[in-house]
């Protein structure tokens, strides 16, 4: 939630609140983001400020509102982040007002740095995907991208770790596949 704030006669400072203990790479793109709409829309920003919440802060007697949360000078790195925004906001815009939704493939961002709501890009997966039985992970868009995408495909000389195969064998129990891989693991 940003919030402008009065600073000097004509300038304001931009302050984004966040419910997150410190400060984010996203952030900053989120801020240049509100610094360009200011911007276009005549306010002289100073500096931009993301507020989040002090982790370290402890109750001690009344609440101290002004202790619970904190601020950061990042006016550089939104000014970092400013750069070629017309360019992206153009494309976005683009994408939006095309007729034809864009050839996209799943990938990390789905999930990089928000989930995507429209999980139906998902649907073409078979039941026992190497995304199962959660979506993540450097091993299942490694497999994807080789074209494997049920577990019971994933190649017997595929390097996994331990915890990896646990988590396929658990899905091959669901599934009913018999992976080579998952052989030996005890039922769970
Ligand atoms: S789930 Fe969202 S981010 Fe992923 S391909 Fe579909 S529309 Fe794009």
């Amino acid at each position: 939630m940003p919030v402008t704030k009065l600073a000097g006669e004509s300038e304001w400072d931009i302050i984004e609140v966040k419910g997150t203990a410190g400060v984010r790479d996203i952030h900053f793109d989120d801020v240049s983001y509100q610094k360009y709409c200011c911007d276009r829309s005549g306010l002289k920003i100073r500096k931009c400020f993301p507020m989040y919440v002090n982790n370290e802060y402890v109750r001690e007697g009344e609440i101290e509102p002004e202790k619970y949360s904190t601020m950061q000078d990042t006016t550089a790195e939104v000014e970092e982040s400013s750069k070629g925004i017309q360019d992206r906001i153009d494309t976005m815009l683009g994408i939006i007002s095309a007729s034809q939704c864009p050839e996209i493939a799943i990938g990390k961002h789905c999930s990089v740095p928000y989930d995507c709501p429209l999980t139906e890009c998902w649907d073409f997966l078979p039941d026992g995907s190497v995304f199962d039985p959660y979506r993540g992970g450097n091993k299942h868009f490694e497999l994807f991208e080789q074209g494997v995408l049920a577990i019971q495909d994933i190649p017997d000389d595929y390097s996994l770790t331990p915890a990896q195969v646990r988590a396929g064998a658990g899905a091959h129990h669901l599934c009913n596949l018999t992976p080579n891989w998952a052989s030996g693991i005890p039922p769970f």
